[in-house]
């Protein structure tokens, strides 16, 4: 190989590669002055890597010694510069430098390439045009020239460095590749530098793919975010303006004609759901809320008939009897009609179940041309279920006067309110409180609802009360009440009830005709007398809805003939007879008498039994008796033990006895000190061994000296004892008042005596009268003083 003197220009950081073009800028004195000295001659220069790039004038030692021998193909020179396009052509060693003034002037020798084993060359050279290929997919930056020049013919030497000079490689590796002299080295060289690459490219691909894929997602979901916005920008002013739901309120409430305030209430309530999203749970209370609102009658009425004739017709027409009951409810509304308003107290109707005394309200309705509604307040204890909850609750509601309007759907119905007399206060608040304010005339026209928050109008309410008894009703709410008292009914007039209404209601309830059945005028009797035993008519109506579901059976399954119902099938219907034992059935016995008791469920006859056992003295009293009624039964021994000598007894007679004295049907409370009449006969009877006689009833109250006083509910009583079959009653004399009020057939019935002593009654009651005393062996005896009986037989 010839050594040649050539010009030696340092390059700071770059390579050119034999077989390879560049054109490169040259700025430092020493390589201008080589280059232009080089491009007179023979434009053959040698560029050769500085070691360290950042020397300006850098020595022979700081240069590597294997450089490029390049052709200067072309030169341009601008100020100080000069930018030259060169083409490498060969490696070269330089073996020693000379002296020059003005550039670097070294000795060099070519460095022959070594080719060998062919096969292998190309193998590698083959794949390395593969993998260039991917890496160019993989969008490696190269010169579109230079990848033509790699892709075609070329010797592999050629081959290598083009491959070598558009690898991405740092210029130390560079200069590796360089002075590799064996074309196959270099070449396996350049495929692990070239796979290195692709691994980078294909992560950096899969690098921008990923940021592109989040990038497209970002973008995507900013992108929907942003639709979203708008949309609810549009909905939001759209609300602000109108929804379709919040148009539909709007129509609502103006036809809902509410007062004014009501209404400013009702239209911000809906402005705030307007401006609701959807999805708020809180514009669900709201919309209940409003269909409160809308739903009540503010200012619906029915046309109040005021036709006092025509009421007081249609009261007699659906009602049998209750004649006194009637004229008041009569009176009322005359008064109602004439003072234009309903200021007076409220109706409550007191009596037992069953008695009319709903349905008596409907009537009242329909004479006057109005809605009914009823509202239970049985077992009420909370304010709120009369007021309502506060809307902060959840699942709140109004209460029960407020849901009463809105089922009634005009704000003048007539508002039944039953068993006013259950309403019962704990600490969840007094219910009677907000019941009064809601009856209170001077304050109802503005009652308040917890639940609607805006007063409603109730003065144009026809309140009307129903209740069992009074003693239960808080004092405060009975004093608004007018008190109109229904008795029960005898068996005549549930007789002719029956026949009159319930025969012809349920009837047709059942879907039967006149031709399909009849009920004799017995059986009805019957059904009266051994089927119910009760104040009202309830069960009566009970038992005929089953003789009417029965032949309703009857007819469906084909039946033609017209089925009649007598005494003597009657059982056919009704199963065998449920009170058959009458008192006139039983017979006379020792120790046992007949009360007359008033409950809730009306008038009752009432035994006492009383037995008598070798003891102590001890007194024992079961069947539930209530404090008062025990006291009566002590008090009865106390009377009997003070005269026991009248009595025919030993005055120590009380010491070897035990007494027991029972009511039975033990499961019903009972109380009251009207039984103090008939204990003290069950006991004498029972000490005395002469039996009380069955058919006569009694009741009183009794005190230690035996004086008998006045008692309550005697109607019922005497009612109930017509209804039981006694033929006598004995009744404190101070009770005469009351026999006025008792139906005409059942005074006509009853013989009645008017007592004001215990000897009285015991010489009425009792079988035979009272041995004297000398009869009996114990003790000495005074006779018994029975006076007189001021006996005073009503008939
Ligand atoms: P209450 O409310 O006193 O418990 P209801 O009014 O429910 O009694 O009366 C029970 C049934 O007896 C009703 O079908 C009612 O029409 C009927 N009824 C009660 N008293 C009479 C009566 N005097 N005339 C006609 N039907 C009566």
């Amino acid at each position: 190989m010839t050594e040649r003197l050539i010009p030696i220009i340092p390059i700071r950081d770059g390579i050119i590669f034999p077989h390879t073009d560049a054109v490169l800028t040259f700025g430092r004195p020493k390589s201008l002055s080589a280059l232009e000295t080089s491009f007179q001659h023979e434009r053959i220069v040698c560029f050769v890597l500085q070691k360290n790039s950042k020397l300006n004038d850098p020595s022979p030692s700081d240069l590597y010694s294997i450089g490029t021998l390049s052709r200067i193909e072309r030169m341009i020179k601008t100020e100080g510069e000069i930018n030259a396009h060169v083409k490498g052509l060969a490696r070269v060693k330089i073996l020693s430098f000379e002296e020059h003034e003005s550039f670097l002037l070294a000795r060099v020798v070519e460095i022959p390439e070594v080719v060998d084993n062919n096969e292998e060359i190309k193998a590698l050279s083959n794949h390395l045009t593969n993998e260039f290929r991917r890496a160019m997919n993989l969008g490696k930056p190269a010169d579109f020239l230079v990848f033509m020049n790699i892709m075609s013919e070329t010797s592999p030497a050629e081959f290598s460095d083009l491959l070598a000079s558009v690898l991405d490689l740092k210029v130390n590796e560079r200069q590796q590749l360089l002075e590799i002299t064996n074309v196959k080295t270099r070449l396996e060289k350049i495929t692990e530098l070239l796979a290195k690459e692709i691994k980078v490219l294909e992560l950096e691909r899969r690098i921008a793919n990923k940021t592109q894929e989040r990038f497209e997602k970002g973008a995507r979901e900013a992108m929907l975010r942003e639709r979203l916005r708008t949309i609810e920008e549009e909905l939001n002013k759209e609300n602000g303006e109108e929804t379709s739901e919040t148009r539909e309120y709007f129509v609502k409430i103006k036809a809902a004609n509410m007062p004014k305030e009501v209404e400013e209430k009702a239209k911000k309530e809906v402005k705030r759901l307007g401006q609701m999203n959807q999805f708020n749970p809180e514009s669900a209370y709201i919309r209940n809320y409003l269909d409160w609102l809308v739903s009540l009658p503010w200012s619906t009425k029915s046309k109040s008939k005021t036709d006092i004739k025509g009421a007081e017709k249609i009261l007699n027409d659906d009602h049998y009897g209750l004649e006194k009951v009637k004229e008041r409810i009569v009176e009322y509304l005359a008064v109602h009609k004439l003072a234009g308003s309903i200021k007076g107290p409220i109706l409550c109707f007191v009596g037992p179940p069953g008695v009319g005394k709903t349905s008596l309200g409907k009537s009242i309705a329909h004479s006057l041309g109005r809605k009914f509604v009823r509202v239970s307040l049985g077992g009420i204890r909370d304010e709120a279920e009369i007021r309502g909850h506060r809307r902060t609750y959840v699942g709140a509601l109004p209460g029960r006067i407020i849901q009463g309007i809105k089922d009634a759907g005009t704000k003048n119905p007539v508002f039944m309110l039953d068993e006013i007399d259950k309403v019962g206060a704990d600490f969840r608040g007094d219910p009677s409180s907000a019941l009064l304010e809601a009856l209170d005339p001077e304050q109802n026209n503005s009652f308040s609802d917890h639940y609607l928050e805006v007063p409603f109008d109730l003065s144009d309410v026809l309140f009307v009360a129903t209740a069992n008894m009074l003693d239960t009703i808080p004092p405060a709410l009975r004093d608004r009440l007018e008190i109109i008292h229904f008795a029960g009914y005898t068996h005549e007039e549930k007789f002719h009830i029956a026949k009159a209404h319930l025969l012809k209601k349920q009837q047709a309830n059942h879907g039967l005709k006149d031709e399909h059945i009849v009920i004799t005028d017995e059986a009805l009797r019957d059904v009266i007398h051994h089927y119910t035993r009760e104040a009202g008519v309830r069960n009566l109506e009970r038992r005929i809805a089953t003789i009417f579901r029965k032949a309703a059976k009857m007819v469906a399954q084909g039946s033609k003939a017209k089925i009649t119902v007598t005494p003597k099938n009657l059982s056919k219907f009704l199963g065998p007879v449920k009170f058959s034992s009458t008192i006139i059935e039983k017979k006379d016995e020792v120790g046992m008498s007949t009360g007359l008791a008033w409950t809730e469920a009306g008038g009752e006859i009432l035994f006492i039994e009383v037995a008598l056992m070798p003891g102590k003295g001890q007194l024992t009293l079961t069947g539930q008796l209530g404090d008062v009624m025990k006291e009566s039964c002590q008090a009865a021994l106390s009377y009997i033990r003070a005269r026991a000598s009248s009595f025919g007894l030993a005055d120590s007679f009380f010491h070897k006895l035990d007494v027991h004295v029972h009511v039975p049907e033990g499961a019903v409370p009972k109380d009251g000190p009207s039984a103090g009449t008939a204990i003290t006969t069950a006991l004498v009877s029972a000490l005395t061994k002469i039996p009380v006689k069955r058919t006569v009833g009694m009741t009183g109250e009794v005190t230690l000296r035996g004086r008998v006083l006045e008692i309550g509910g005697v109607k019922e009583k005497v009612i109930a004892a017509h209804r039981a079959g006694l033929k006598t009653v004995i009744l404190p004399k101070d009770n005469k008042k009351d026999i006025e009020d008792v139906p005409k057939e059942v005074k006509n019935d009853l013989k009645f005596y008017f007592v004001s002593h215990m000897d009285e009654v015991l010489q009425l009651a009792l079988a035979k009268p009272i041995p004297s005393p000398k009869t009996t062996t114990q003790v000495s005896y005074s006779r018994p003083v029975l006076r007189s009986p001021h006996t005073h037989p009503v008939d």
